[in-house]
């Protein structure tokens, strides 16, 4: 869903949509389509300056990286040292599967060009003329129109040797991943790239100094890259007067959960909730925000209280939770707290990959002590102890899934203890999971 309304509450800051800007337009995935929307200008542009100028303009622009970190992407790429005879990497993250978030998979599905075109530009960057990228396996049409997509490319003479005619060489690899959320980690994918099992390696070094088969690699997300075309073809500054001082730009935004219109919405950074369920038709009729997840459910929970909270870094930030990947999911008052982070916590215990203890067990744990606390089995004393397990995770994990799974934890008894004492108290949960159509 691109609602085209939202730029126009703001005119000043976003006048039209970038990434999503042609999404409806019938065959919207082609080469020729991408070429009758100015496809290949940002392209043009980097190729009139050095490849340190354009990281220098990437890094002024103030793009962030949009897969969740909001890493510096300018930063990233100057990173990668030059003159050390070894080859660089560019991978292109597409394993999006934090919960909730969707947005990059149907960028990739309506726009394949731009992620190719911000490629070309990042590669001429970083002196890189190889470059992969990694698709979450299960997305099989999205992984055909890439395929496609690259290999008109090719037939176009943007990729390959000798591209454009300008010396610029570069080969894109289409992988198509297994599923494993784990394999979104930057260096668990890079494993899985490699033909290994997925799974975290030690940081640092970072990919940016020994990353693919122990090459200078950079690792974006897909709307990190896909944003840079229109930074190159419109202006640092065109760039910068979206969004805030420190989070500058448009990015795409999930809705989903129990709202009247679910879907991707292209917005300024620094918009709010309330500002975005305005523009797309609010709550499911007759309903009301009782809980969010800013980034995804890795990101700790907000309440009603937080609906003005400009959605940057620092904003969410301030507001004790995280940006992430901009998953906004919206829960209405028929859900059960306990319930939702049940669900979240079986999530995690299914998908950690098992290499450190905090995580492997303590997800585990979590799901037995959740799972009777919403069957009435539960105790008080349950509550101190689902807060110790998660303390033990946080921050003591190998990688950030480990963190992800505690967030719940926390944010739930902090913002609804009451309702987990509910449950304990009254022996089960109080919710007829039949009026909610997110667990349904
Ligand atoms: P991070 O902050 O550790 O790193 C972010 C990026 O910056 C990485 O590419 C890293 O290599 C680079 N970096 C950081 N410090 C560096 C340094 N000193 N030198 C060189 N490079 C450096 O975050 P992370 O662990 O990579 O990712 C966590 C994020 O992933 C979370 O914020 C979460 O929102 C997000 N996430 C996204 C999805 C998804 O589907 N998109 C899924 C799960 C988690
Ligand atoms: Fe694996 Fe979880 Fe440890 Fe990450 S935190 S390395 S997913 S066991």
């Amino acid at each position: 869903t691109v609602a085209p309304e939202i730029f126009e509450t703001s005119p000043e800051k976003l006048l039209a949509p970038v990434l999503s800007a042609f999404w409806d337009e019938p065959r919207s995935w082609t080469l020729e389509t991408y070429l009758r929307h100015d496809g290949y200008a940002g392209l043009r542009k980097a190729l009139e300056m050095t490849p340190d100028e354009v990281i220098g303009y990437v890094k002024d622009s103030g793009l962030r990286g949009r897969g969740g970190a909001g890493f510096p992407t300018g930063m990233k790429w100057q990173f990668i040292p030059q003159g050390d005879g070894k080859p660089h990497y560019l991978v292109v993250n597409a394993d999006e599967s934090e919960p909730g978030t969707c947005k990059d998979i149907p960028l990739l599905f309506a726009n394949p060009h731009v992620l190719i075109e911000g490629m070309l530009i990042a590669c001429y960057a970083i002196r890189s003329s190889r470059a992969f990228i990694y698709l979450r396996g299960e997305t099989v049409p999205v992984l055909r129109r890439l395929h496609e997509a690259v290999r008109e490319a090719y037939a176009a003479g943007y990729l390959g040797k000798d591209a454009l005619g300008k010396g610029l060489d570069l080969d894109i690899t289409v992988h198509a991943g297994a599923g494993a959320y784990i394999c979104g980690e930057e260096t668990a994918l890079l494993d899985s790239l490699e033909g290994r099992r997925g799974q975290p390696r030690l940081r640092p070094p970072f990919p940016a100094v020994a990353g693919l088969y122990a090459c200078p690699t950079v690792v974006n997300n897909v709307e990190s890259i896909a944003s840079v075309p229109a930074i190159l073809a419109r202006g640092k500054e065109w760039f910068r007067s979206m969004g805030s001082e420190k989070s500058p730009g448009f990015t795409l935004y999930s809705l989903s959960g129990h709202v009247a219109s679910p879907g991707q919405y292209e917005a300024p950074l620094g918009i709010t909730l309330r500002q975005l369920l305005g523009m797309s038709g609010g709550m499911r009729p007759g309903h009301r925000l009782k809980f969010w997840t800013p980034g995804g459910s890795s990101t700790p929970i907000l309440t009603d209280e937080h609906l003005d909270v400009p959605l940057d870094y620092e904003g969410v930030g301030a507001a004790g939770s995280m940006l992430g990947t901009k998953a906004l999911q919206c829960f209405d008052e028929t859900t059960c707290v306990v319930r939702a982070v049940t669900r979240w916590t079986e999530f995690y215990a299914h998908e950690s990959c098992g290499k450190c203890t905090p995580c492997r067990e303590g997800t585990y744990w979590l799901v037995q002590l959740l799972r009777d606390i919403e069957a009435g089995k539960g105790r008080m004393s349950d509550l101190d102890k689902l807060a110790d397990i998660a303390d033990n995770i946080n921050g003591k994990s190998f990688c950030a899934l480990g963190d992800g799974a505690a967030s719940p934890i926390f944010s739930s008894l902090k913002y609804f203890r009451g309702e987990y004492e509910q449950h304990i108290k009254g022996r089960g949960c109080p919710f007829d999971p039949a009026k909610s159509t997110v667990w349904a």
